[in-house]
């Protein structure tokens, strides 16, 4: 097992050369008829993924993660039909939040769940048919819940990153673990909660523990066997790798990060990645630098709070956009970077979008990293009144916590977005007719401090406190539709808890979300109107997703409250306080007859 990223040396397996040589003779032949067989799932299903509904192979549904599908039986006119076709309890005494995304493959649905576990469902009944629980050690330090975003599927496998930071990838059919690779020590502060990306046989992954002076990096292997091709770190300074070379440093030493607290600069990149196919390029958001106490770290500290474009095959920084420059409120720019094109004068620009945790909704040319647009989200924002469109930095106000120098507590400030953000983990959707984005977002502030703070080892490094309040009496949470090429809200649907799960939008003209009060809900995409809701017994923090099945279309989301919010919420923790805990997958379809309502419309 390698445990130090630069020492491991990878190699592209024989078998995926031999796939790949398959796949260029007759490419086009293989994206359109090959759906099943002993290679199971390729490349070229992978980079397809969006278009067949008869699966779901990635999280975000498709490599650019716009959690769009082209299924409309389900439909505006239908959807209050929708009931529950099956539900399967996770079990056990585990049941913390379950913020997974499902996937569905030759009949099985592919579902992780808190504590690093996974389980293999029957498409057609929901029955079980293999589990996975990862042996986690004690001392383990994820710093938001024991939570697990999803899995990728390759080949024979499905691969899923664990809490004690570990790759571990599974036979499909009898859940057998086929390898099962470190990325870091668990007891330096590392940890793994995100969904791996699948791209040209690569399993693609970052770190979480940006919390604990970990350094970010984006890692990439080989799929079928886990070994190291290319590591690329996010924070300034540190040295990338490619096949066990040294392959530059990212950026240049002391550039952006003068002394040496670099070393331990966090620019965690706990969510991952999305990939554009025509840019050949990953793009890869980054957590707060380290500590948040951004008074001992001058400069503006690269690569942290930003979107990292890739190039896959060599694992090199083509651009980089900094939301939060030389970040002072925690505001990690982890957020989803979204692919999709649109007209200006007449031209299909490609562009690439993301709603920041610091509240602006940034659109980017995906190709340059060029900014086009950069717009609130959120109601309130106090640490910046807008983002200059000419240099691409916010323009800042001072409302920033003060230095404590030696004392014990720096100056306090009211900020907002709190650090939870104006939207944190959970995905937004696109969906190509509206031309909107669906952004889950929140209305809350802080008062945040700076306190003096040192590195120790696996310690928190923080060097801030910090409580969370609502903004208004009525919501915290909202759904906003907006239009990336004017920056606008076109619709908002507002919920009294915080939002917490993934967002997804199909071409029946819907947009699916759950809700802390145990709901999966859906709205009309064009208007917002709230057209069916079902209760699951537990708060609604997954993401869901939607396939068909034996001419059918199906809608699935995992159920189970927890994550951040009851850790970290402050008086906003004590609202939700009452959300009873939980942990099972719920599968929907519709009503046969056509005419009854969801049972608890
Ligand atoms: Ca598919
Ligand atoms: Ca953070």
């Amino acid at each position: 097992m390698e445990t130090n990223p630069q020492s491991t040396v990878g190699f592209l397996s024989p078998r995926k050369f031999n796939l790949r040589a398959r796949m260029g003779v007759c490419g086009a032949l293989v994206a359109a008829t090959f759906t099943a067989g002993a290679a199971g799932v390729t490349d070229a299903m992978i980079v397809n993924d969006q278009n067949t509904p008869e699966d779901v192979l990635t999280v975000g549904m498709g490599q650019g993660g716009q959690r769009f599908s082209t299924l409309n039986k389900i439909n505006t006119d239908n959807v209050v039909d929708l009931v529950p076709a099956w539900s399967f309890s996770f079990g056990g005494e585990k049941q913390r939040g379950q913020e997974t995304q499902p996937l569905v493959y030759k009949g099985k649905i592919f579902v992780t769940g808190s504590y690093s576990r996974i389980w293999a469902l029957d498409e057609k009944t929901g029955a079980r048919i293999w589990s996975y629980e990862h042996r986690l050690p004690d001392g383990i330090v994820p710093c938001c819940d024991v939570i697990n975003r999803g899995a990728a599927l390759y080949g024979d496998l499905v691969i899923f990153a664990t809490l004690d930071a570990h790759l571990v990838a599974l036979n499909q059919d009898t859940g057998k673990v086929v390898w099962n690779e470190k990325i870091d020590d668990y007891k330096a502060g590392y940890s793994a909660s995100a969904a791996p990306l699948i791209v040209k046989g690569l399993v693609i992954s970052g770190v979480s523990g940006g919390e604990f002076g970990v350094v970010g990096r984006v890692e990439a292997r080989d799929a079928n066997t886990g070994k190291m091709v290319w590591v690329r770190p996010t924070v300034e300074g540190h040295m990338g790798y490619l096949n066990g070379k040294e392959n530059g440093i990212s950026g240049k030493v002391n550039a952006t990060w003068p002394g040496e607290l670099w070393k331990t600069g966090g620019a965690a990149t706990w969510l991952g990645c999305t990939f554009g196919a025509d840019t050949n390029l990953l793009y890869c958001g980054t957590g707060n630098p380290s500590p948040w106490n951004a008074n001992v770290r001058p400069g503006d500290n690269l690569y942290s709070s930003s979107t990292v474009a890739i190039d896959v095959d060599n694992g090199k920084i083509a651009w980089s956009y900094q939301s939060t420059p030389h970040d002072h409120w925690d505001f990690d720019g982890v957020n989803e970077f979204i692919p999709f094109d649109f007209k200006k004068d007449g031209k299909m620009i490609k562009a690439g979008a993301k709603a920041d945790r610091n509240g602006f909704f940034y659109v980017l040319d995906r190709t340059n990293g060029k900014l086009f647009n950069a717009s609130p989200f959120v109601t309130k924002q106090t640490w910046a009144s807008h983002v200059d469109l000419k240099t691409g930095r916010p323009v800042e106000t001072d409302n920033r916590p003060g230095d404590p120098g030696t004392a014990e507590k720096g100056k306090s400030v009211f900020a907002a977005p709190s650090f939870l953000g104006g939207k944190n983990w959970m995905p937004m959707a696109y969906n190509p007719g509206t031309g909107l984005f669906y952004v889950p977002a929140n209305e809350w502030g802080m008062d945040i401090w700076n306190e003096p703070i040192a590195y120790k080892r696996g310690a928190a490094y923080l060097g801030a406190g910090f409580t969370i309040h609502p903004l208004y009496d009525d919501y915290i949470g909202a759904l906003r539709a907006m239009d990336p090429t004017t920056g606008k809200i076109v619709w908002e649907y507002k919920n009294p808890a915080p939002v917490w799960g993934g967002v997804m939008t199909t071409a029946g003209n819907l947009v699916f979300m759950g809700t802390p009060e145990g709901f999966l809900k859906a709205f009309d995409a064009k208007t917002g109107k709230e057209l069916w809701k079902f209760q699951t017994g537990s708060g609604v923090i997954g993401q869901p997703a939607t396939w068909e099945m034996d001419g059918e279309q199906y809608v699935g989301v995992a159920s189970g409250w927890g994550g951040a919010v009851p850790l970290w919420g402050g008086e906003v923790a004590k609202k939700v306080k009452d959300i009873s805990q939980g942990g099972s997958f719920w599968v929907f379809k519709l009503h046969k007859s056509g005419a009854v309502k969801a049972a608890q419309n």
